[in-house]
């Protein structure tokens, strides 16, 4: 076993090579040293790491819509693609093909793009990742947006026009703070209070996550009507965009809610803790840490038992064929082929 290991991370190291041709080699050497079909089967899902899995799958998996496990520990069958323009919406970052989400998180991009569009002054919304198109662990980025319920929107408003490939890839979002504990009042509209209210409206929103100055800024624009800040929750970065949890769908089984957020507004003393993390000076962050061992990364093993299925571990799934942008190039991941 030792051995197998060995031979992956070597494999792992050569970006260089076509990934077609690692892939040949990595079933042979898998093949020659696990013994055989059987023991390459049962060893190869949770000796990858499971972003490098779900990380390369183009589609989703053709089954029934269903969010799997946990927002930082699942999967996702049967996704939608959130269409990469819309009329109240564009899809940005299309490389990393991470528009997907349970129907129920589309229907709802989709009314509060049109509704914010119609009623709050709001030009439409700029879309960042959702989900792969199987959700799971990512390459890069987040620890949640697993199982197709989660959705970053930009806080930067949407440009009059349809962007090109390009543009979509390279703008960057505004950030939306003046210092750690301010909203920079050039960027931070009216609009945008009346954008997150009518975003956390809905009964199916869990919580949205936004930066603690942001969350201020939402208190006193409030006034006394403050009832729906309870679920907009403070939380580190999140000035660029903001984030929005839906609830488990009503009826999916093996779908793990979160423990509720709370029901007051928690525009104070809450607050007041965050601004003094936010401000500490970093000398007491700089205390001697323990070396620890790096956590090993989550394999298939650590997540529900249906996401082997949702990986297509009963068929071969379909792979990209190039790394996303910006990501470390992986071993491909296939099923090898039946003897
Ligand atoms: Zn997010």
């Amino acid at each position: 076993m030792a051995l197998l290991r060995a031979a992956i991370g070597f494999l792992s190291l050569l970006p260089i090579l076509s990934l077609s041709l690692v892939a040949s080699v990595a079933s042979i050497a898998l093949v020659a040293m696990a013994g055989g079909a059987r023991a390459q089967e049962d060893a190869f899902p949770n000796l990858i790491p499971a972003r490098k899995q779900f990380g390369f799958v183009l589609k989703a998996a053709p089954m029934k819509p269903r969010a799997i496990g946990f927002y930082t520990r699942g999967c996702l069958a049967g996704a939608e693609e959130m269409p990469a323009t819309g009329d109240a919406w564009q899809v940005m970052r299309p490389s990393r093909n991470r528009a997907w989400g349970h129907p129920t998180l589309i229907r709802y991009l989709k009314w509060l793009a049109r509704e914010a569009k119609a009623k709050d002054g709001w030009p439409g919304l700029l879309i960042g990742d959702l989900a792969q198109p199987r959700g799971g662990p990512m390459l890069s980025g987040h620890r949640s947006h697993q199982v197709g319920l989660d959705a970053d929107v930009w806080l930067t408003p949407m440009p009059p026009r349809v962007l090109t490939r390009k543009e979509r890839e390279t703008i960057s979002a505004t950030s939306m703070l003046a210092s750690a504990t301010r909203v920079n009042r050039k960027v931070w509209t009216p609009a945008h209070v009346r954008l997150l209210k009518r975003a956390v409206s809905r009964p199916e929103v869990e919580r949205i996550f936004v930066h603690p100055a942001i969350k201020k800024a939402l208190c006193e624009a409030a006034g006394p009507d403050k009832h729906w800040l309870a679920k907009i929750r403070p939380f580190w970065g999140h000035y660029y965009h903001f984030h929005v949890r839906l609830r488990c769908p009503p009826g999916v089984a093996g779908c793990r809610a979160q423990a509720a957020p709370p029901t007051e507004p928690r525009c104070d003393k809450e607050l007041a803790h965050w601004f003094k993390l936010l401000t500490r000076k970093p000398k007491a962050a700089k205390k001697k840490k323990k070396k620890r061992k790096p956590r090993p990364p989550l394999t298939l093993a650590g997540l529900p038992k249906r996401c082997a299925q949702v990986l297509g571990y009963d068929k071969p799934p379909l792979l990209r064929q190039v790394a996303p942008r910006g990501n470390d190039i992986a071993l491909p991941i296939r099923r090898p082929p039946h003897s």
